[in-house]
């Protein structure tokens, strides 16, 4: 599957935002939280998973993949992660996981199934609509996802 050959990816906690546009991106991306972390990080190496972090202690360890994140602003460290793993980041692959919980999104056939569950000036203008199977958050393109692109544009990365 396609999906294989995609790099997989074990966030520190420090860069909890990071990990939400890799999912936004389509990476699979866990997110560790500061309690989790000394168990989390060995199980996850074992996923063959890059370790994304600012802590130059970890960086000095070994590791199956490192890479030590050097800049505060997010726009900036997306674009270190696709200058140095050529990260793709397509219109066709936004949005193609859940930004919480990680899970590959389904989309939705029938948009009638969700109309009570999304505001009503959504249903009207939208027809491409996804869900999480995990947590059932509802995902559709709009606004939001405008800006996202217009901001990712602003920080010099083409989409
Ligand atoms: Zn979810």
């Amino acid at each position: 599957m396609r999906n294989n050959q995609k790099p997989k990816f074990l966030v520190d906690f420090m860069l909890g935002r990071l990990a939400k546009w890799l999912r936004i991106f389509g990476y699979d991306s866990i997110y560790i939280e500061e309690k989790n972390r000394p168990n989390l990080i060995l199980n996850s190496l074992k996923e063959n998973r890059i370790l994304i972090t600012r802590d130059h202690r970890l960086s000095k360890k070994r590791a199956w993949k490192l890479i030590l994140i050097k800049n505060d602003h997010l726009p900036q460290q997306i674009k270190q992660l696709k200058d140095e793993l050529n990260i793709v980041i397509s219109r066709d692959n936004l949005f193609s996981r859940c930004t919480i919980c990680n899970a590959p999104i389904e989309k939705i056939e029938d948009k009638e199934k969700i109309k009570d569950l999304v505001p009503e000036y959504v249903f009207r203008t939208q027809n491409d609509f996804s869900r999480c199977p995990n947590c059932k958050r509802i995902y559709w393109s709009g606004t939001h996802w405008e800006l996202l692109i217009k901001d990712l544009q602003k920080a010099g990365i083409k989409i």
